[in-house]
């Protein structure tokens, strides 16, 4: 089966391996395996399956990856699976501004 993809080269999807500490957590959160890590970097292996739900930004330590979000309701999800049901549902960057726990 192929694997889900979006519209080829629109995602706002940026990493500066630079500033990539390894730590992992971007392909930890990301519900699309867009990340791998290579020699101890993240490395941008299927950016057309990017869905700019913004986890991978919001959990960067080293600020190492920009995105636009663009669907709460997916960041909102990743924040249940982490337990941070105190955090607005989509992080407050998304638009909706509910200002609810979980959708
Ligand atoms: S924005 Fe979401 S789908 Fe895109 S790379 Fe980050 S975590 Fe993965
Ligand atoms: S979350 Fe940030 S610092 Fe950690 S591996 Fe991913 S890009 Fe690197």
């Amino acid at each position: 089966m192929n694997r889900l993809s979006y519209l080829k080269d629109v995602t706002t999807l940026a990493l500066d391996e630079q500033k990539c500490i390894g730590c992992g957590m971007c392909l930890e959160v990301c519900p699309h395996a867009v990340f791998g890590m290579q020699e101890r970097r993240a490395q941008i292996i299927d950016r057309d399956a990017c869905m700019e739900c913004g986890a991978c930004r919001r959990n960067c330590p080293a600020e190492a990856v920009t995105v636009q979000a663009g669907v709460g309701c997916a960041a909102a999800i990743i924040n249940v699976i982490l337990g941070r049901t105190d955090q607005p549902c989509c992080g407050g960057d998304t638009g909706c501004g509910s200002g609810k726990t979980c959708c």
